[in-house]
């Protein structure tokens, strides 16, 4: 067993990237197209909607969900639904979309620190930031580890704050059994093309109480409550019947990119794990895997090789990782000056500059799998 190269590799002859959208079965989709073009109902409830509302209610577990044209809009709408216009602290390593929405709807997303072990939202800069404006906290469960949801919750029970969730990473994750989305007042999935589960674009939003679900069900449908009241300013953030029917087929079939995903992950932690240099980052035991990213750690204690460094050479391989999440979002111009930015972030900084997310999704054979962990061992020894 010779664990590492001495020859450089070959770059592939072709781009492996991050991910790939799983499709279902084309034949599948083309019977439920077949069953829209015979209701001609293209959107507003239809039969497609009602048909995945229902299986991914008993596949998640949750009674309360509420089906969203993607997870951005979901986010804006659960703030709306809260009535949250003041400030809400939330962690500055995540997808833009995350205190975008909190923007959107005019409050200030105010940037916390992370846990340097879990990369989600420390409960102790949440406190230490907390102000007579504050009206919540948006947690991200980054990468599928789940936050601190004990101590948030704590925290916001001694202060009256709501908690919101942005679950793009955990379709599927329980925490110790527990549907992750019973946490917390709200919590918001996307369906992108990007994600395990998708419908190309779209989302959901659930929660413990059927009364938020509910407004939050208004909302997205511009607040119209009958054919003669509308009560809230609402918006269009409904999931068209198409879109509905592509769910219905990848769920169908969701266990297979699941098993496939395993199978990558299991090469991966084998090859990678003896390289010293390399931190694996890892979803702690209480929590299932959603195995939605594959993501190292680069530490810039290492000499020579930062995680740039790797990215670019890699890219000269062909094989395309992504820095997730750099830059922070607290470096945006919009953030940057502003109220947001309030106390030094040194462990998102930290996190920001080391992390790496490598190609990880089904369509990866192992012979790919493999050629990665070698130029990645070679990269990293030589
Ligand atoms: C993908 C993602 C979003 C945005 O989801 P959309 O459905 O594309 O709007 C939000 N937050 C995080 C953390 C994400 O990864």
């Amino acid at each position: 067993t010779e664990p590492f190269m001495k020859s450089p590799p070959k770059p592939f002859p072709y781009p492996l990237y991050v991910t790939r959208p799983f499709l279902p079965d084309l034949a599948r989709y083309q019977e439920r197209l077949a069953s829209i073009w015979s209701d001609r109902w293209l959107t507003n409830k239809g039969r497609q909607h009602d048909a995945l509302h229902d299986a991914l209610r008993s596949f998640l577990g949750y009674d309360n969900l509420s089906l969203l044209n993607n997870a951005t809009q979901g986010l804006c709408i659960a703030l709306k639904a809260l009535d949250i216009q003041g400030e809400v602290i939330t962690t500055p390593f995540t997808f833009p979309a995350t205190p975008h929405a909190i923007s959107w709807n005019n409050a200030t997303p105010v940037f916390a620190d992370i846990d340097s072990r879990r990369l989600t939202i420390d409960p102790q800069s949440i406190e230490s930031l907390i102000s007579p404006r504050t009206e919540a906290i948006l947690g991200v469960h980054v990468y599928g580890i789940p936050c601190d949801v004990e101590a948030i919750d704590q925290i916001a029970k001694r202060h009256g704050l709501k908690v919101i969730y942005d679950a793009a990473h955990v379709f599927g994750t329980r925490l110790n059994q527990t549907p992750i989305g019973q946490f917390g007042d709200v919590s918001v999935f996307s369906f992108h093309a990007t994600k395990l589960f998708h419908t190309a674009e779209g989302g959901c939003a659930v929660s413990p109480s059927p009364a938020l679900i509910k407004t939050i069900d208004l909302l997205k449908n511009f607040g119209i409550e009958d054919e003669e009241n509308v009560s809230a300013p609402g918006v269009n953030g409904k999931l068209n019947e198409l879109q509905a029917a592509l769910g219905c087929c990848v769920l169908e079939e969701v266990q297979t990119e699941l098993l496939s995903r395993q199978r990558v992950l299991s090469i991966y932690q084998a090859r990678l794990a003896s390289i010293a240099e390399l931190e694996l980052v890892r979803i702690p035991g209480e929590a299932s895997n959603s195995l939605q990213y594959f993501v190292v750690r680069v530490p810039s204690r290492v000499t020579g090789i930062s995680r740039d460094y790797l990215h670019n050479a890699l890219r000269q391989l062909n094989i395309v990782t992504r820095k997730y999440f750099f830059p922070l979002c607290s470096t945006f111009p919009h953030y940057r000056n502003s109220l947001s930015v309030r106390i030094p972030l040194p462990k998102a900084e930290s996190a920001a500059s080391e992390v790496l997310a490598l190609p990880f999704h089904g369509q990866l054979t192992d012979d790919e799998v493999h050629g990665i962990c070698d130029a990645i061992s070679y990269l990293m020894t030589k």
